[in-house]
């Protein structure tokens, strides 16, 4: 039997009782959580919002990229590097979904390289991508990639 962990929506093939990402048991209920799980659950559902907004942010930053790089006047090589830095952001984005060790390091290279840019461009995108850097950094996104909880 096929099972969704409706804390950090995991998807197992493998029929267990406790999910393999988070360990918390398939049968529970929000209200029989203790402490350290509810502190897990919202950890995974904040990384799997980055995640999300990470793979729609990726996808406008694709169309953004084919727009600049179709206009003549622009430099080839500034659309190039914001559309390698959009599918950066898609693959890393889908990464997170699936709680993929490589997406701790990779989320955090990507997401100081956005917040800087965007500090140096004086762009208010750069107070997003520093709570996104915040969630994904954090001692319990790590613990939730690593699979240590
Ligand atoms: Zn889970």
């Amino acid at each position: 039997m096929a099972n969704k962990c409706k804390f950090c929506f995991t998807k197992t093939k493998e029929n267990l009782s406790q999910c393999p990402i988070c360990k918390i048991m398939f049968n529970k209920t929000k209200k029989e959580l203790t402490r350290e799980e509810i502190g897990t659950w919202h950890a995974a559902r904040n990384l799997y919002i980055v995640a999300t907004l990470l793979v729609i942010g990726g996808v406008f930053n694709t169309v953004h990229s084919l727009i600049i790089m179709s206009d003549p006047r622009n430099s080839p090589i500034l659309g190039l590097v914001l559309l390698a830095l959009a599918i950066c952001t898609m693959v890393i984005g889908f990464g997170l979904h699936k709680y993929k060790q490589w997406c701790y390091i990779g989320s955090i290279i990507l997401l100081s390289a956005i917040t800087l840019l965007n500090l140096l461009a004086l762009h208010p995108t750069a107070i997003i991508s520093g709570i996104f850097l915040y969630i994904v950094a954090s001692k319990k996104s790590k613990k939730l990639l690593y699979k240590e909880i």
